[in-house]
C-alpha cells in the first residue's frame, strides 16, 4: 500500500449522527486501510450536557449529542476525528443544514487543536460514495487506488451483512456487532405479538438508547412488536412515499416518512409512533405529513418530541397511555384471542418495576 509520510493511524468516530446507519461500512473501510478506530463512549447525561454547553440552546438534541461525542474523543486523547459532511444522498435529496455543515459547526464551537477528516458526500454534485471514500483516504495520507477500492468493498461487505441481519429481526446493536466482527447469522423465528406499531425516527435518535430512552426495549416488554426503518428496503420506502402522493426531499426521509408509509400501506399495524427531536424542521414536516395520512386511515399515532430535558417518567407515561389505548381499542378482538390479559399483566409489571426504580431514586 502506498502511504504518505503523514499517514494517520488512528481515527476517532463519534457515536452519533451517521454512526447509527453507517458504522459497519466505516469499520470495514478503515480496518481494511489499516486504520485503528476509537469510538466515543455511549451517550450519557454528562456527554449531552458537555455538548449542549458548546452550542446555542435551540440547536437540536442530535447535534448537541454529536458535539458531546467529539469532546469525549478529545478527552480520550484522540486528535484525528471523522466528521463527514453528508450533503445529499441522492439527486436533490438533501440533509438538513446542520448535518451538511457538521464540520463547520465543530470547527466553530470546539476550541482545541485536532484534525478533522471531513469528506463530502454530495450526490447532487456527483460526489458519491466512491469520491467520499477516496477523499477520506487522501485526508488520511493514503493514495493507493487499489487499496482504497478494496477498502470500499470491505465497507460494503460489512454494511450489507449488517442490513441483512437487521432485516431478519436481529436488534440493531447486535447486528452492528456481528457485522464488524464478521459473524453472519439470521434470526429464524420471531415471536408473534398481539400488537404492532411502526416507529418513524432518525437512526441516530432511535438506536441511541439514551436519546430514545430505550423505547424499543420498553415496547418489547409491553408485548408490542415495533417495526423500524431496518425492516424495509430503500426501494420500499421510496415507492411508499410516492404511493402516498408525496415527494422525497430529505435525505433521512426513508427512516421517517418512508418507513411509516410502507407499514401504513402494506402491513396491518395498530399504531404509529413518531420520535422526533425538538426544534427539528424536517422532522416536524414529516411528522405532520404522516399524521395527515394516519388520520385519513384512522390509525392512532403518538408523537414523542425529545430534547435534553425530556424526563423518562413522562416519556414512559405517554407510551403506556398509548399502549392502554391500543388495548382498549382492540379489547374485544383480543379477549376473543385471550391475549389482552397477557398484555395488561406485562404493562402492570412494567409500571411496578418503574415505580420501584423511582422510589429508589427518591
Ligand atoms: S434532521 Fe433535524 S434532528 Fe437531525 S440534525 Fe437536522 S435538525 Fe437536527
Amino acid at each position: 500500500m502506498e502511504r504518505h509520510e503523514n499517514l494517520k493511524k488512528i481515527i476517532g468516530i463519534p457515536r452519533a449522527i451517521s454512526y447509527y446507519n453507517n458504522y459497519p461500512f466505516y469499520h470495514g473501510f478503515f480496518k481494511s486501510l489499516g486504520i485503528e478506530i476509537v469510538l466515543s463512549d455511549k451517550t450519557t447525561a454528562k456527554l449531552i450536557n458537555d455538548g449542549a454547553k458548546h452550542v446555542v440552546s435551540d440547536t437540536c438534541l442530535p447535534i448537541k449529542v454529536f458535539v458531546g461525542h467529539v469532546i469525549n474523543l478529545l478527552d480520550k486523547g484522540c486528535d484525528t476525528i471523522f466528521v463527514p459532511s453528508i450533503q445529499s444522498t441522492g439527486y436533490k435529496i438533501n440533509n438538513c443544514s446542520k448535518i451538511r455543515g457538521l464540520p463547520e459547526i465543530i470547527r466553530n464551537v470546539i476550541n482545541k487543536p485536532f484534525e478533522m477528516i471531513e469528506p463530502t458526500l454530495d450526490k447532487t454534485e456527483g460526489l458519491g460514495i466512491k469520491e467520499f471514500c477516496f477523499e477520506t483516504a487522501h485526508q488520511l495520507g493514503i493514495y493507493d487506488e487499489k487499496s482504497i477500492n478494496s477498502a470500499i468493498s470491505s465497507g460494503w461487505s460489512a454494511y450489507n451483512s449488517f442490513v441483512e441481519m437487521a432485516k431478519s429481526g436481529i436488534p440493531h446493536k447486535e447486528a452492528v456487532e456481528n457485522a464488524i466482527n464478521g459473524n453472519y447469522t439470521l434470526k429464524k423465528l420471531s415471536l408473534v405479538k398481539p400488537f404492532s406499531v411502526v416507529i418513524m425516527a432518525h437512526g441516530y435518535n432511535l438506536f441511541d438508547e439514551r436519546i430514545s430512552m430505550n423505547i424499543l426495549g420498553k415496547l418489547d416488554k409491553m408485548g408490542i412488536r415495533a417495526y423500524t426503518s431496518l425492516d424495509i428496503t430503500r426501494q420500499d420506502g421510496i415507492n411508499s412515499i410516492h404511493e402516498l402522493d408525496e415527494i422525497q426531499y430529505w435525505a433521512n426521509e426513508l427512516d421517517l416518512t418512508g418507513t411509516a408509509a410502507y407499514f401504513m400501506l402494506n402491513k396491518k399495524i395498530d399504531g404509529i409512533i413518531a420520535l422526533s427531536a425538538f426544534g427539528c424542521g424536517p422532522d416536524s414536516l414529516m411528522v405532520d405529513e404522516i399524521q395527515y395520512h394516519a388520520n385519513e386511515r384512522k390509525i392512532p399515532m403518538l408523537h414523542l418530541n425529545i430534547d435534553e430535558h425530556t424526563g423518562e417518567a413522562g416519556f414512559v407515561t405517554r407510551l403506556e397511555a398509548f399502549a392502554d389505548m391500543l388495548i382498549r381499542k382492540n379489547r374485544k378482538k383480543l379477549l376473543q384471542q385471550n391475549k389482552c390479559r397477557n398484555i395488561e399483566i406485562a404493562l402492570n409489571k412494567q409500571k411496578v418495576q418503574e415505580q420501584n426504580v423511582m422510589t429508589k431514586v427518591k
